[in-house]
């Protein structure tokens, strides 16, 4: 088959199942209303928990550092691309979690293989949530470690796993707060089996870190287990509102990441002027909770009035809530449905998520306004009632 024949089969089979996917331009900034061909769309679909994406004094420090720091880091860490703007993020992070040390990469993706992989090799085994981020898949799979996968929170299920296993280590991972579903991991039971099995945890809370708990430590904050993960990575990219990832740990952790994590090693360092971006956001993130509280205002809002109109929603105290719609289709009809309401919620379809379990994925931001959840609630009443979905679908 040639090259050309092959592309063509692969793109016609994903529009055939309504799993195609375009990428979808907006001009401005970042926030809840996005411009898109001269008209504003209220966008319920950003992982910009806190509102800080575009933040006029963020924006004010990467102008200010770009003239000082430059554009580009010039080269990887090891190299001359470690700037003191990356030590000075490391230590405010190592402070921020309470860790020994933390060490900055460039994106989560690249932090979740670098840790992975060099932690992981063939005589290993790793412990994974089915509903686990693509990167601690991918992590998983490039360690070459023997990958048991675990139903989405099911404890008994990874006890057991644990019992069976032989191999020399094993690593238990999972999300913090679920990606696609935003219900949160049982920390204490992993935990507790982590050290029962004589296994070790590494904690991905890249949708919980600024979000949960007084302070934003994340999904460890929320159990009152502050400080009780050993491998714990994080992101800038949600709700610290910049670009980069991190992971923090003890200094022996950290130390050893430095000379193993390839997605570390061998690629050009964050720009570090972005570093003292995610500086400044962190201090914003910490010292601002009024952005925490008006998000969980939201939240709750918006769970107690869904259940009065009958929208079902799935378990969830964080800002991702879903609505499962079962078919691509029929996330697709409902999506676009509210497009041309002005509302924008991207459709979630696999396999990013199962199959049968496509879903609106509506996430909150602390700028958003209580009229504005008002707006998306009556659409979603209107557009989940029976005769909408039934006349739609036909
Ligand atoms: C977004 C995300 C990542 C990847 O982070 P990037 O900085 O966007 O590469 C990793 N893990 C989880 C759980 C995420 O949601």
């Amino acid at each position: 088959m040639s090259l050309h024949d092959f592309l063509n089969a692969q793109l016609a089979q994903r529009h055939r199942d309504q799993l195609y996917r375009q990428p979808w331009p907006h001009h401005g900034k970042q926030q809840p209303l996005l411009r898109h061909h001269g008209r504003d769309y209220l966008s319920f679909c950003s992982n910009d928990y806190l509102g800080l994406a575009s933040d006029s004094r963020l924006i004010d420090t990467l102008q200010h550092a770009s003239k000082d720091y430059g554009i580009g880091s010039g080269a990887s860490h090891l190299v001359s691309g470690h700037h003191q703007a990356h030590q000075e993020l490391e230590s405010a992070l190592a402070k921020f979690l309470g860790r020994e040390r933390a060490l900055v990469f460039s994106t989560g993706y690249m932090a979740n293989i670098g840790v992975m992989t060099a932690l992981m090799g063939r005589e290993d085994a790793i412990f994974a949530d089915k509903f686990n981020h693509a990167s601690l898949v991918d992590g998983s799979l490039l360690s070459r470690a023997q990958s048991q996968r675990y139903a989405h929170l099911d404890m008994a299920a990874l006890a057991n796993l644990l019992a069976r296993s032989e191999k020399k280590h094993r690593l238990i991972i999972s999300d913090g707060v679920f990606s696609m579903d935003g219900d949160i991991a049982p920390l204490p039971e992993l935990l507790h089996l982590a050290q029962q099995y004589d296994a070790w945890l590494m904690l991905d809370d890249a949708h919980g870190l600024g979000v949960l708990g007084e302070t934003g430590r994340g999904t460890e904050a929320y159990f009152n287990a502050l400080n009780s993960v050993p491998i714990l990575v994080g992101t800038f990219s949600k709700a610290f509102g910049g670009m980069g990832a991190f992971v923090a740990g003890s200094a022996l952790l950290i130390d050893y990441m430095i000379q193993a994590a390839r997605s570390y090693i061998y690629t050009t360092a964050l720009p570090p002027a972005l570093a003292e971006v995610n500086r400044h956001a962190l201090h914003l993130a910490q010292t601002e909770s009024w952005r925490r509280e008006h998000l969980h205002f939201l939240i709750d809002y918006f769970r107690q009035q869904a259940k009065i109109l009958n929208i079902p929603l799935m378990p969830s105290i964080t800002p991702i809530q879903g609505i499962i719609l079962g078919s691509a289709e029929r996330a697709l009809t409902v999506s676009q449905a509210l497009w041309q309401r002005g509302l924008f919620v991207t459709a979630i379809r696999p396999p990013t998520v199962p199959l049968h379990r496509a879903r609106l994925r509506i996430t909150f931001s602390a700028l958003h306004q209580k009229e504005q959840v008002d707006q998306l609630l009556s659409a979603l009443a209107e557009l989940l009632s029976p005769c909408f979905i039934s006349t739609d679908t036909a």
